[in-house]
């Protein structure tokens, strides 16, 4: 199996049939501008010092600032944060948003660790690449396992370093400290408008479709939640602890209060089934919106499900991809159908520098129009090029980056220049 990275890689190779780049912009792109490798110290409430692989990577910042979460998970290593990095320059590019592609996480179960240790642990991260981000030079927000409240130790960690307030140094702070309206729902709310534009287009109702969603978390749950609201049948919801299913669609308000008392949606009334189980049920939409590569060769030929919304990042392996075009299925590319979250954030980071903040309904409303635009976009780009939905979005995104490229002059201006 190749590694995550290559895998990634393999989609631009994908977009280069369609069109031409420069080889100043594909060499750029051939690997991250800067990685950076900490070690986070850790006191634990036992007395014990433990020392966790940290990583931060800049990918490229042709766009603008780099962007990007920062993921507490024992997976997180530096083929991971590198690959994330590189999602996000693409989707930020696809996005039309004034950001490149940033990353960072540390190697570690943070549900092991007591809230006082999820503190100490966050403001040590943060002491450990305080040189290397900032409001103009790389950007971070939440990611799996982080949160506002974890945002916020981060952000007042900077301001005690810097002995200043730097609010635009990171985003998805909780509302109270410079966060903005509606980002903790953005990226279920961007995913479902992706969707809702899509189904327009196709001439699709929602009554009679099946949805399953593999990762009740915050961008899987809100999600489902819309889905179920504009008449969607969800029938399958999941999370680490396993899944349920209920054929004539579930009630998600039981089903989030079981996870809220449980911890998991698996104790919820229904049928429990495996996560392997979830990805090749019968249903119309699949979300994957938990980790990576939950389909791969392995399993991409039993995917029944027609069209697939990626809220996770990178769900697919690259080497499904042929089998899941081959059998029809329709895949909403991840830097597309999340990006709502990295949106907001956008929103959040031009709040803060301005201080004026918009009150809730601009914020949906401003998320509306740039999720549908860039979806239509790609849509557009889909039927003009007869290509997939993820081809077409790294099409976009390379025109983006390629044009700011050439402003600042590629090997042929400076060839022809000197002739
Ligand atoms: P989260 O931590 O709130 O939720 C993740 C959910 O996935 C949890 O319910 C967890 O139990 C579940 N999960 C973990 N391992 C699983 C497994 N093996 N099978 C099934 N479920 C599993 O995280 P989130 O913020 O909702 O992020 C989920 C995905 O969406 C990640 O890939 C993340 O990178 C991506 N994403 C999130 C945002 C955002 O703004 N939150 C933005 C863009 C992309």
């Amino acid at each position: 199996m190749p590694s995550l990275f290559d895998g990634a890689s393999a989609r631009i190779e994908a977009a280069l049939e369609h069109i031409e780049i420069s080889d100043d912009i594909a060499q750029q792109l051939a690997q991250p501008d800067t990685a950076l490798k900490v070690s986070v110290p850790l006191r634990h409430d036992d007395g014990r010092m433990m020392l966790y692989p940290g990583y931060r990577v800049r990918y490229d910042t042709t766009l603008g600032p780099a962007k990007g979460g920062i993921r507490f998970h024992p997976d997180v290593n530096a083929d991971e944060v590198s690959t994330l990095a590189f999602w996000m320059t693409m989707k930020c590019a696809v996005m039309g948003l004034p950001f490149g592609g940033g990353k960072g996480g540390i190697a570690l179960d943070p549900k092991q660790l007591s809230p006082a240790e999820q503190e100490r642990l966050s403001r040590a991260y943060i002491d450990k690449v305080a040189d290397f981000i900032g409001p103009n030079a790389d950007i971070p927000a939440p990611d799996v396992n982080t949160n506002p409240r974890i945002m916020g130790w981060m952000m007042d960690q900077y301001r005690i370093i810097n002995r200043a307030e730097v609010r635009d140094v990171i985003t998805g702070k909780p509302v109270e400290m410079g966060g903005s309206a509606g980002r903790t729902t953005a990226t279920g709310d961007g995913a479902f408008h992706t969707l809702t534009t899509l189904m327009k287009r196709w001439d699709r109702k929602p009554d009679g479709m099946t949805v399953a969603v593999q990762g009740f978390g915050n961008a899987g749950a809100r999600f489902a939640r819309l889905c179920a609201e504009a008449g969607y049948t969800v029938v399958a919801v999941s999370d680490s602890g396993g899944g349920i299913y209920n054929a004539n669609g579930l009630d998600l308000g039981a089903v989030t209060d079981v996870k809220n008392s449980n911890g998991s949606v698996a104790a919820a009334e229904g049928d429990e089934f495996s996560n392997d189980d979830l990805v090749t049920l019968d249903v119309d939409i699949l979300a994957p919106a938990a980790l990576e590569s939950v389909i791969t060769s392995d399993n991409a030929d039993r995917v029944k499900a027609r069209t697939i919304i990626e809220i996770a990042n990178g769900p697919i392996a690259s080497e499904a991809d042929a089998t899941l075009n081959d059998n029809g299925v329709q895949v909403v590319p991840d830097i597309l159908a999340n990006a709502g979250g990295v949106t907001v954030s956008y929103f959040e980071w031009v709040q803060n520098r301005q201080a004026w903040y918009w009150d809730a309904e601009t914020v949906a409303e401003r998320l509306e129009s740039r999720m549908v635009e860039a979806t239509e976009a790609v849509a557009e780009r889909v039927e003009e090029l007869d290509i997939d939905y993820r081809t077409a979005a790294y099409v976009i995104a390379l025109e983006k980056l390629e044009a700011a490229a050439t402003a600042r002059g590629t090997s042929a201006f400076f060839r022809d220049s000197s002739a």
